[in-house]
């Protein structure tokens, strides 16, 4: 199974996706991740896309492409993958229709968590707060000032591809707003469907 979960910073992607992991057996592939891993280990990705991440903005369509590209060649994607926060952009989904397309492969679905813009900046203040309890530092881009110019760059940048995927006729919209296992629910019925 092939997915994508699309929806605005602190909608509860990579939530859903963890437990997505657990019940099929494929791996979570998370860009946000990979670049954050990408700056701790100082490597020249990681110096590229430092401050861009740190402002909130997107890191540039090259990057992020190259990186998944090499990432789905890996042997525990042969059987499928969680795209969590990728695509972002239209360029982007256009490349992974390419990558696949050149593997033989396709989508199965685009999972889009549909959210409160209220809701979403609660949620980030309490990822931060939750860290911080956990006795991790948490995410410099987990502010109310950087998460404002996240969500204006899904809007810019993002939300197109929730026109694009449903022209397609990939489309699932569930709403975010209900409980983690709710969700979770509501994906795992989406799915059996697709
Ligand atoms: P996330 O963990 O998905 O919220 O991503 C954190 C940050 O990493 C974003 O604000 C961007 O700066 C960068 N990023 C993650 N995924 C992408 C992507 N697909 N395209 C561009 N930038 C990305």
């Amino acid at each position: 199974m092939r997915l994508i979960l699309l929806g605005p910073p602190g909608a509860g992607k990579g939530t859903q996706a963890q437990r997505l992991v657990e019940k099929h057996g494929i791996p979570q592939l998370s860009t946000g991740d990979m670049l954050r891993a990408a700056v701790s280990a100082g490597t020249d990705v990681g110096k590229r896309a430092k401050a861009v991440m740190d402002a909130g903005e997107l890191v540039s369509d090259e990057i992020v492409n190259a990186i998944v590209a090499e990432r789905i060649d890996q042997p525990d994607c042969t059987n499928g993958f969680i795209l969590d926060g990728y695509p972002r952009t239209l360029a982007q989904a256009d490349a992974v229709e390419a990558m696949l397309g050149e593997r033989g492969e396709k989508l199965d679905a685009t999972i889009e968590l549909v959210v409160d813009d209220q809701a979403l900046i609660g949620r980030i203040v309490k990822r931060a707060q939750d860290a911080v309890a956990a006795g991790q530092t948490p995410r410099k881009d987990d502010n109310p000032e950087v998460f404002e110019e996240r969500l204006r760059e899904y809007y810019k940048k993002t939300a197109a591809l929730i026109g694009y995927y449903h022209a397609k006729g990939l489309l699932r919209r569930i709403d975010g707003m209900s409980s983690i296992d709710e969700v979770t629910a509501e994906i795992e019925r989406v799915l059996a469907t697709v």
